[in-house]
């Protein structure tokens, strides 16, 4: 080689990416990286010109037509995948007839590395391709962790907002849910059926048996209304011993009276605690929103508690219909 120019081993180091072409298209010399991306190829029986397309400069038939134009920027693409473009400087080689190319990646640089499971060792020590490589790394496990992080806030929030809405000891909705069921519906005018109940002399079980029993009692009485209900009506804890239900489209009083006197008939069931039956009773009032000329929330909820209390006067364990006669 000229004595213009470094040794190959030099060049190598400093260039990895470098070729010296013979002005007839033959590969002379490869840097190793080059090597690296192109084990397939016996580079010394191809021609320069068949390895690519030739984007810049424009015009140019062979090497010899290189070395006119030197020194000048190249911008070449493989003709085989990965289609990797590549840009870089042709120099001219004083007294040799060959031309001196030096490559680079330029913004390929992320695709080739992945392409070609390049490392540093494939980079010139001073090249910012490797600085550029690791903020890469470091920018897609910090987008990693802030994409795990939000899925976990994410959950989070889901839980909290799941606890906000939910009885803690019955798993039911609880007032607040209730209350957004009922705006929900209201908003919509939409026709419903809704229904308080109250367990009877309630006070009575924790009075005798313990918190601990009301309890238990409390969370039967909630399963054998779940299991009564459909999936779409809405089942609430809102009280100690209160619960009320909605029951959308669900108009037909014949059958709500029924249903009414299922759930009754169901919590009259003694519950077995250890092998001593507790008996408990339920009362409660029903109102229709078509029998009512509002949608007011509040005023639906007044009438239902309204029966509940006909119920409770009328003797308790049984179920009414809201009438204002009985307010
Ligand atoms: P009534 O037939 O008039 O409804 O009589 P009652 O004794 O059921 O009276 P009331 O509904 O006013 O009493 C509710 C009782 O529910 C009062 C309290 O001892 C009990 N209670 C409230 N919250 C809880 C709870 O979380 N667990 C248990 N075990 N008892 C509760
Ligand atoms: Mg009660």
């Amino acid at each position: 080689m000229s004595g213009a120019f470094l040794d190959d081993a030099t060049m190598n180091l400093l260039c990895p990416m470098h070729l010296r072409v013979g002005l007839d298209g033959s590969l002379r010399h490869c840097g190793p990286t080059f090597r690296h991306i192109r084990p397939d190829l016996d580079l010394s029986q191809i021609n320069f010109m068949d390895l690519f397309d030739m984007v810049l400069p424009r015009g140019v038939q062979s090497v010899a037509d290189l070395a006119a134009k030197a020194p000048t920027r190249i911008k070449l693409r493989f003709l085989t995948p990965p289609r990797t473009t590549l840009k870089g400087m042709v120099l001219p080689v004083e007294g040799a007839d060959e031309v001196l190319i030096n490559l680079s990646f330029g913004i390929s640089v992320v695709d080739a590395v992945n392409d070609y499971a390049l490392t540093g060792a494939d980079f010139a020590h001073t090249d910012l391709a490797v600085e550029l490589l690791y903020l890469v790394e470091a920018k897609s496990a910090a987008m990693d962790a802030s994409r795990k992080l939000n899925q976990r806030l994410q959950g989070a929030r889901m839980v909290a907002e799941e606890r906000a809405f939910t009885d803690a000891l019955t798993d039911l909705k609880n007032r607040r849910a209730l209350d957004h069921v009922l705006a929900r519906l209201c908003g919509t005018e939409a026709q419903f059926a809704l229904m308080h109940l109250d367990l009877d002399k309630f006070k009575a079980v924790n009075d005798t048996l313990g918190h601990a029993v009301g309890d238990m009692v409390l969370k039967n009485v909630s399963s054998i209304m779940l299991e009564e209900t459909r999936a779409d009506d809405t089942v609430a804890r809102v009280g100690g011993d209160e619960f009320v239900l909605i029951f959308p489209g669900f108009l037909d009083e014949p059958t709500i009276q029924s249903l009414a006197e299922r759930l009754i008939r169901r919590i009259e069931i003694p519950l077995m605690v250890e092998d001593q039956p507790v008996a408990v009773s339920a009362s409660a009032g029903t109102v229709l929103t078509h029998k009512m000329l509002t949608w007011d929330p509040a005023v639906l909820l007044d009438a239902a508690d309204q029966a509940l209390y006909a119920a409770k006067r009328g003797g308790r364990a049984q179920h009414r219909f809201y009438d204002s006669a009985d307010a």
